[in-house]
């Protein structure tokens, strides 16, 4: 592994770089080459200490600024990140491995949400009610949190953070940032861009690390506010530990996506959507259709046409403008998802297309695995029941609409699910019988925009408030009612029962 090169990364801290020596440190390494490209310390609970002392220092004048300039911080960040959106997206590329336009579009998707963020005014406003009772007023206020903390995947350097940052920031909160260790440097990029659109230090700060550091976030005692997006055994002990140390906790986990496919679908529409549902940014997707679960005999046609798009695909490094589909994220990664595939093969599934072997040339090093597909996989296979996270797709096929749905709705995760059809009445049945949180209809990736909120159900959220949109601005902030009178000779003096109105 070449090191001559490996850029030296730091913590942000109080407005700045904070570059004290660490006592470890992880490796980031270019997924389309394996070249080691930076260092990133490893946080210890001093370090996280340092951040969370910052932000409260920060929070407090923050909390207390106006609206007005809280959210010119966030038109500020808006302009200087659209300027900034090339930069980022090649760091992206360079850690994650997705393709540029990949990485172009996650930016733009968290932009969305800064641009929600700048017209936070209308969604804080509270709620009055004059006269509740004789000269008594009573109205309703949504105030910041305090400290809030996000702790994020890989697989969206950009977006993810982006879904949380702008709106704890505008609701008056501070804010500290553990990107995940695998791709962190556009995190940087983000507290530089934040700065320089005016946000006071201390407000926004990054700590970078495993384990330890989250850790010391989740047992912080000024810490109030914990969002994290992850896979799910790590998210349901987030959301444990979190909770048991008093905080209010938002856990995003791992998904297993299914789309169903009706005998009467378009299936040049459904070719099209599954395949770039399975194979955009090489399946690693929390949103990625992972399960074809295919509806009477609409399987053979179906599969045929997936393969004859698949034989197109172009799969290369993610700086080649011709390149579709890019590497996985690490070697670790790439021979889990392998491994997956073997044990596929052996538990009696059929590899219609084995991605396995690629070599891209020039990139011998890389982690590339090219699009699988298997057939006539069943619950219990591990292909089915685990979420692979890579470049596979697996078909079941069901005998009907209800066995299809049943299917879907006893499957453990819950964030996404899609129906491919062009009845109507089928469509609305699913809307509302699928137990997913985000639902598409002939829609493969139905992501919700940024006034909405996303989150899924089951094993795929601990919690009860969703991300970004109206569940993102009442999770930042605690609401409060107050209720008032002003001197008046007509008050009724002392009374010790319970207040009632008059
Ligand atoms: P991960 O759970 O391994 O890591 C997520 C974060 O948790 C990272 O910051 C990591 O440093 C930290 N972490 C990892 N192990 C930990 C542990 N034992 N204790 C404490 N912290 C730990 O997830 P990942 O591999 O980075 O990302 C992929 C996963 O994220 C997939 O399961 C995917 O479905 C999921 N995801 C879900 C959503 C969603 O919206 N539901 C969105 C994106 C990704």
């Amino acid at each position: 592994m070449t090191t001559a090169t490996a850029t030296q990364l730091t913590h942000w801290i109080a407005g700045g770089p904070d570059d004290r020596p660490a006592e470890r440190y992880g490796d980031v390494t270019e997924s389309a080459t394996g070249r080691l490209v930076a260092r990133v310390p490893f946080a210890t609970a001093d370090d996280v200490d340092r951040a969370v002392q910052a932000a409260v220092r920060a929070q407090r004048e923050w909390g207390a600024a106006s609206l007005t300039k809280r959210t010119q911080v966030m038109f500020a960040f808006r302009e200087r990140l659209n300027n900034a959106k090339q930069e980022l997206a090649e760091i992206v590329t360079r850690e994650h491995g997705k393709v540029l336009s990949d990485a172009m579009g996650e930016i733009t998707r968290g932009q969305e949400v800064v641009e929600f963020a700048c017209g936070l005014a209308h969604l804080l406003k509270g709620e009055n009610t004059p006269s509740v009772s004789g000269g008594v007023d009573s109205h309703s206020m949504r105030t910041p949190v305090g400290v809030a903390a996000g702790i994020t995947p890989f697989n969206f350097p950009m977006m993810v953070p982006l879904w949380m940052i702008p709106i704890a920031i505008a609701c008056g909160n501070s804010f500290i940032l553990k990107p995940s260790e695998q791709d962190p440097s556009a995190s940087l990029v983000i507290a530089r861009l934040l700065k320089e659109a005016g946000l006071p230090d201390g407000v926004f700060s990054v700590v970078h690390g495993d384990k330890e550091a989250v850790d010391a976030i989740l047992t912080h005692p000024q810490i109030d506010a914990v969002s994290f997006v992850g896979s799910t055994p790590v998210a349901k002990y987030i959301y444990e530990t979190g909770t048991a140390s008093g905080k209010r906790v938002q856990a995003l986990g791992g998904a297993k996506n299914h789309a169903i496919v009706l005998p009467d679908a378009d299936l040049d529409l459904a070719a099209d959507g599954l395949v770039s549902a399975a194979y955009g940014s090489a399946g690693q997707r929390c949103m990625a259709v992972s399960v074809a679960v295919t509806v009477g005999d609409v399987a053979e046609p179906l599969l045929g046409k997936i393969e004859e798009r698949i034989a197109k695909l172009k799969v290369g490094p993610g700086t080649d403008p011709a390149s579709e589909m890019g590497p996985l994220v690490s070697k670790a990664h790439y021979e889990k998802v392998s491994g997956l595939v073997d044990a596929g093969v052996e538990e009696g599934a059929k590899l219609r297309v084995d991605g396995r072997g690629l070599s891209v040339e020039g990139h011998e090093d890389g982690y590339f695995l090219g699009p699988c597909v298997f057939d006539e996989v069943k619950p219990g296979m591990r292909v089915y029941d685990e979420e692979i996270f890579g470049p596979v797709l697996v078909v079941v096929r069901a005998g009907s609409y209800p066995e299809a749905v049943e299917l879907v709705n006893e499957n453990p995760y819950g964030n996404g699910a899609a129906i491919f059809t062009c009845d109507g009445g089928a469509a609305r049945r699913f809307e509302q019988e699928v137990t997913a949180g985000m639902v598409g209809v002939n829609v493969p990736i139905p992501v919700p925009m940024a006034y909405h909120s996303f989150g899924g159900w089951k094993s795929s959220l601990f919690g009860d408030l969703h991300v970004h949109g109206p569940d993102g601005v009442r999770f930042y902030t605690r609401g409060k009612v107050v209720t008032t009178r002003w001197p008046d000779p007509s008050h009724a003096g002392v009374n010790l029962g319970f207040p009632t109105q008059t």
